[in-house]
């Protein structure tokens, strides 16, 4: 069973890599003045520099989550602005991920923030947080900390160790960090799902959406494994011992988008990376970053773009998301389209 074959130790450690390739790719992205990030660099042993259109890559799965996230943050009632609504964030499969630290550092912190990952890595990043005190202000003073066990509880951040796989165990550890499923809450699942078997994702978005009756699920992981780069990409990734277990089973916008609907969320979009970067990111944004390096690699940049999407999917119970989500614009001719704007 394939499952079996996921479940060898090589594997899960070779999934657990790719936490390590995502946070040394952030850390190049920080180098650059892409996006501003404190606290990454607490998480890279060996800093690397990736080339452009990784950079540029990285920046564009980092700015979609960041404006929905923002968007999810300041979601209220209409009428109701006074009250803000207590939020709380969800990661799945966080990895080293620094959302919190930096959500933190700008004041804008949900009431409650849950990641959760294997073990081996929340033993790690446990370590890494008690270790650096830059990171350990950060989740305030009465923090239990455990390396051992691979926990962290404290009033508003929460780290613990769990197996996605295993769904009667996310009801535990949701009750463990005392999460309210009443509350809106926002689940990011960032390159992790595509990893499991079809059978899992499934279970675990159908689980989210009986849990979380107002809740946003950010989604982001690779599309389109049947034309030519799609099956290199697969290969790649393969050959590090990592196989994309799922993406066979949506391989396309629509799969992922009907997937989240048959699992009972009442709304589901998805996009890919390249209509993202030039529908959803802003214009003024764009310039900004395209004039950080040297950047010509438009082929393979639109075919990179295309291999990878974001889905989010709402279940709006107290009618807070009525004006959540993409909001389109219409495109300007894209000046990274003119070679002789670049440098
Ligand atoms: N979301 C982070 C990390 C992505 S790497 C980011 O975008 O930067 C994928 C992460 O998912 C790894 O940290 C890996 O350990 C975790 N993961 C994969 N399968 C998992 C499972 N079954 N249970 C818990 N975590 C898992």
């Amino acid at each position: 069973m394939a499952k079996a074959v996921f479940d060898s130790h090589s594997n899960t450690a070779a999934v657990q890599a790719t936490n390590d390739d995502a946070s040394a790719s952030k850390l190049s992205c920080i180098n650059k003045g892409y996006m501003k990030d404190n606290y990454i660099q607490f998480f890279v042993r060996r800093p690397v520099r990736r080339s452009p259109i990784i950079n540029r890559g990285y920046y564009a799965r980092w700015a979609a989550l960041r404006k929905l996230l923002l968007q999810f943050l300041t979601s209220e009632r209409h009428g109701d602005d006074k009250n803000p609504t207590m939020k709380q964030i969800v990661s799945l499969g966080a990895g080293f991920d620094t959302t919190y630290f930096q959500l933190q550092e700008e004041g804008i912190a949900p009431y409650l923030y849950l990641e959760l990952d294997f073990k081996e890595v929340t033993s790690k990043k446990a370590t890494l947080i008690d270790t650096f005190n830059q990171l350990r202000d950060k989740i305030g003073p009465g923090a239990d900390i455990s390396r051992e066990r691979g926990e962290i509880i404290s009033d508003h951040y929460k780290l613990l160790p769990v197996d996605l796989r295993d769904i009667q165990k996310l009801d535990t550890v949701i009750a463990l960090a005392q999460l309210d499923p009443s509350l809106p809450t926002f689940v990011i699942a960032e390159c992790v799902l595509i990893y499991l078997d079809p059978d899992s994702s499934r279970s675990i978005v159908g689980w989210a959406s009986r849990t979380f009756s107002t809740a946003v699920f950010f989604l982001y992981e690779q599309i389109h494994p049947d034309d030519a780069f799609g099956q290199q990409m697969i290969r790649n990734l393969e050959s590090r011992g990592c196989p994309l277990l799922g993406i066979h089973a949506t391989p396309t916008l629509q799969a992922k988008e009907k997937l989240f609907l048959d699992q009972g969320w009442q709304r589901a979009v998805a996009w890919d990376m390249l209509k993202i970067y030039s529908n959803f990111i802003e214009t003024q944004e764009r310039r900004r970053i395209e004039r950080l390096e040297l950047f010509d690699e438009f082929e393979e940049w639109h075919m990179m773009q295309e291999h990878y999407c974001v889905l989010y999917a709402i279940n709006d119970a107290m009618g807070l998301f009525q004006d959540f989500g993409f909001s389109e614009h219409v495109p300007k001719p894209s000046p990274q389209l003119l070679p002789q704007n670049e440098g």
